[in-house]
């Protein structure tokens, strides 16, 4: 399929995209999102080393460019679900990217800026292309990431996440965003300023040669197991978060540094000074809170636990459930994820 627009449909849709881009991605109040250009042949290169299933999955072969979003999370809701018991007692932590499904919030927001381009092309009386040409994504298998680095949508922190916001920025983002993307049929690099556009890549992009993490190594000293060091270097074998989603036995420095955790961990997040709740922004559809009860992680019969965590962010399907009871034993070995007793913080 070649979904390409003819010029004065791109130009049209640009046009509107690029009018909305102050504010962020569209459909809540206040500044909790951004998002920039990737096109030319920094798209495609960054996508370039992708196994061909995998650019079918995703239908690159129709995309010229991508519009690269940065969404941030907040904290959730402050207890959990009422089908899991409400409170605060008793629970193993959820990471807050998980404590709403802020996904589906992505996948909403991206689709009403996707709507708008095209209603806007049709307006005028021009072919937007299929739907299908107008791709959105989110949590994709795509070098989200790479791409927001190449946009000039934010920089790498030593702990290895994206640092929303350029240093110019006060309304700075950080890292607690998650990153989303909608595939274009159009490349803005034909006929936008390239002021507009991320910046070409040179080496490691703009993210790497305009960067604002001061190598503080907060993030590296908060680390439970030694994943990150000075120098940049990350060892997945060696995090938390990356045996969070794998069943069977884990290796005993992980074990180790487990604590109250069920799924994911903040450690080198909040250790960030980039790193800051925003209570402000949108709830997020799905809401989880800080944690999930492990009585009823460790009682639920496993089509109890899939019907409950359907449509939350834990709700993928990707995660066997042998992990999620793992983990909620191992959680047990550590204190309460809360002591909300008097004098207690
Ligand atoms: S997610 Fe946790 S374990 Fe992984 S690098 Fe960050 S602090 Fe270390
Ligand atoms: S904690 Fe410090 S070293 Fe780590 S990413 Fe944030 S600013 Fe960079």
């Amino acid at each position: 399929m070649d979904s390409t627009l003819d010029r004065k449909a791109a130009e049209a849709a640009f046009s509107f995209l690029e009018a909305l881009r102050p504010a962020g991605l569209p459909g809540a109040a206040g500044a909790d999102s951004a998002w920039a250009w990737l096109g030319g042949s920094d798209f495609h290169r960054l996508c370039g080393g992708l196994p061909d299933p995998v650019r079918g999955r995703y239908g690159l072969k129709g995309a010229r460019a991508c519009l690269v979003a940065a969404l941030a999370y907040t904290e959730g809701p402050s207890e959990a679900p009422a089908w899991a018991g409400g409170g605060r007692d008793g629970l193993a932590g959820l990471a807050r990217f998980a404590r709403a499904n802020w996904y589906a919030e992505m996948l909403r927001r991206l689709g009403l800026l996707a709507s708008g381009a095209r209603d806007k092309v049709l307006g005028l009386g021009l072919d937007p292309g299929p739907p299908t040409a107008w791709r959105t994504l989110a949590n994709s298998g795509l070098p989200e990431r790479a791409l927001a680095l190449g946009a000039g949508l934010g920089s790498r922190g030593l702990n290895q996440l994206l640092i929303a916001g350029r240093p110019a920025d006060k309304g700075r983002l950080g890292p607690g965003v998650i990153l989303g993307l909608l595939l274009l049929p159009f490349d803005p690099a034909d006929f936008a300023e390239p002021s507009s556009l991320g910046k070409p890549l040179e080496g490691l992009g703009p993210g790497f040669l305009d960067p604002v993490c001061p190598s503080c190594g907060a993030c590296v000293a908060a680390c439970p197991s030694g994943a990150l060091d000075l120098q940049g270097g990350f060892k997945r074998e060696a995090c938390v978060q990356h045996w969070t989603t794998r069943p069977g036995d884990l290796p005993v420095r992980i074990e180790a540094a487990w604590g109250r955790r069920l799924y994911g961990c903040d450690a080198c997040l909040e250790a960030c000074p980039y790193f800051a709740p925003r209570p402000e922004a949108y709830p997020a559809p799905g809401g989880l809170g800080p944690g999930l009860p492990v009585s009823w992680l460790l009682s639920a019969a496993d089509g109890d636990l899939k019907k409950a965590l359907k449509g939350t962010a834990l709700g993928l399907g990707w995660m066997p459930l042998e992990a999620w009871r793992r983990n909620a034993r191992l959680s047990l070995k550590a204190g309460p994820l809360f002591d909300d007793s008097p004098g207690k913080l």
